[in-house]
């Protein structure tokens, strides 16, 4: 790790907290503050990102040494690293929260690789900052295990996504009351290595605005745009304006994807949206298995749902809309902000609807278009339909599937049977609809001429075969608990090729399984991590 060349622009360039020690406070007029990584008992490599290592220029032998351990554990630091807590507010759950800022994450410091690119390599559940007001500052194995692959698989599904570059078991157990009911229990700890070009958010500005500090306010925007968005220009009113607008942009492609891929974020809060469009913040995130538009994997959020699937585009552009006021004051008018917010719907229209039309193996728009796709969002709520699965199994259907008028619709159906979880509760309606839309669907197809394997090999780069499902993710955690990280690995591995087919991992593709449906951490989490 002393080859990483690093160049800490964010605590070089913007106002620190005088004070250095980590009790919790309110910090003002300040974008950071100084703390150092508390030290765990046992730092252990349980898993790590080859791609990210080699990002780096971290060799395996280096990854698989005692200090490398001890380094992304927290415990030792090297050379050029100025560790920090970085401050910022939030709206939560609809609501101003006030200061929140890295409670458990640390910063050591970014490195610059040799083709200049700024990678800020963060610790979380680093132990205890200005900002974990009443919490303890580490992070339980569970939550670390999901953040470290989820991460990385996003990577290769082709989401914008911050990456993880480490997974290190602390050896330490820390107490969790993992659902809030009065059943606290030691659960073993971790510490994540992420890395991003930088881990801003949403809330890093709405914080000075609130509080009337337009001072640092401007000083952090200036720092943001010209360290990573400098192709906009010098800080003026316009450039802001056009900020805004990217960022918009950015975040309807990302939500897009996340649409596309069956992924819900599960605490959508300003705190945890990025302003450079980066899926951040893995939680209690989860898959969609069976395709259920109101599913929120977020038990904290049950009653109302403001974070379930359908309902993350509507989120990050009332998000935006929080971030758009907060730069207001560096505008000083409101008509070219809200007309820059405006991007974000018509980014994500447009790209949502081809995105729909790719997933579908359709080259182009063709009347009736629309209705398909509404008509098929519709038709997947029938039954319980596994997402991921439908998608692939489309792929394969023979264009003359049905071309014979005597094919009756349990024949019709029983191609995608796999993606069904009983298929044989179906009713005959049931049936039929989903028959119907199947047939509407192959003659759509033979309109477009595309021959079978063309729109398969279409199909297959778009509709992901692999997913890291919440109980495959949940079985990783159960061996990684025991200290073997060997099934986070394997899972990664399989995560590399998320649309190839994989025949000696086929068990991975495979629905969730009736013992996962209720199970905790397979189809229900909480915040507590
Ligand atoms: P979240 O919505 O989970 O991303 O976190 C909201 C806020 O709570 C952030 O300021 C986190 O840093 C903080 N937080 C969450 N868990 C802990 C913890 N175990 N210790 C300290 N702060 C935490
Ligand atoms: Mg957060």
């Amino acid at each position: 790790m002393q080859s990483l060349r690093f160049d800490n622009s964010f605590v070089r360039s913007l106002p620190a907290d005088p004070a250095t020690d980590n009790r919790r406070r309110q910090v003002y007029e300040a974008c950071y503050s100084r703390v150092l990584p508390t030290a765990v008992a046992h730092p252990k490599m349980l898993a790590y990102s080859r791609e990210m290592a080699q990002t780096l220029g971290l060799d395996d032998d280096f990854m698989a040494s005692r200090e490398a351990a001890e380094v992304l554990a927290g415990n030792r630091l090297v050379a050029g690293m100025d560790p920090y807590a970085a401050c910022y507010g939030g709206h939560q759950f609809g609501h101003w929260a006030g200061q929140l800022g890295d409670g458990r994450a640390i910063t050591l410091g970014e490195v610059l690789t040799d083709d200049d690119q700024r990678w800020e390599l963060q610790l979380k559940g680093a132990g205890p900052t200005p900002y974990s007001r009443t919490a303890d500052g580490r992070a339980v194995v569970r939550s670390s295990v999901r953040e470290f692959l989820c991460s990385e698989a996003m990577h290769h599904l082709g989401v914008p996504t911050t990456r993880a570059l480490s997974l290190v078991g602390s050896g330490e157990k820390i107490i969790r009351d993992m659902f809030y009911d009065g059943n606290p229990r030691p659960e073993p700890g971790a510490v994540v290595c992420r890395v991003a070009p930088s881990f801003l958010r949403l809330g890093n500005f709405e914080i000075f605005t609130a509080r009337r500090d337009l001072e640092t306010l401007r000083q952090l925007a200036e720092y943001a745009l010209r360290t990573h968005f400098p192709e906009l220009g010098e800080p003026s009113p316009e450039v802001y304006v056009e900020w805004l607008a990217e960022i918009c942009r950015r975040t309807a492609q990302m939500v897009c994807h996340w649409q596309r891929v069956g992924f819900v974020h599960g605490v959508m809060n300003t705190d945890n949206l990025s302003i450079l469009g980066l899926t951040i913040d893995y939680g209690p995130y989860g898959w969609l298995d069976v395709y259920d538009p109101d599913w929120t994997p977020n038990t904290t959020d049950a009653e109302g749902r403001r974070y379930r699937y359908a309902y993350q585009p509507q989120i990050a552009h009332w998000n935006l809309a929080r971030f758009a006021e907060a730069i207001h004051p560096l505008v000083g008018e409101s008509a070219p902000l809200e007309d820059a917010l405006a991007s974000f719907g018509n980014t994500f229209n447009d790209a949502y609807g081809n995105m729909m039309l790719s997933k579908l193996g359709l080259e182009s728009w063709h009347e009736g278009d629309d209705s398909l796709i509404l008509d098929l969002q519709k038709t997947l709520t029938v039954v319980e339909t596994d997402m991921t699965l439908f998608y692939r199994l489309l792929a394969d259907l023979p264009t003359d599937a049905v071309d014979a008028a005597e094919v009756d619709d349990g024949s019709v159906v029983a191609p995608l049977a796999e993606a069904y979880y009983d298929i044989d509760a179906h009713s005959t309606e049931a049936r039929r609809t989903i028959a119907d839309w199947i047939r509407r669907y192959l003659q759509r197809v033979q309109l477009s001429g595309t021959p079978d394997t063309i729109r398969r090999q279409a199909m297959r780069r778009v509709n992901p075969k692999y997913v890291p499902r919440n109980y495959l993710a949940q079985l990783a955690i159960d061996k990684a608990e025991e200290g073997d990280g060997s099934l986070v690995d394997e899972l990664l591995q399989v995560m590399r090729h998320p649309y190839d087919e994989q025949p000696q991992f086929e068990t991975y593709a495979a629905k969730r399984p009736e013992w996962a449906r209720h199970r905790a951490g397979c189809s229900m989490l909480s915040c507590s991590s």
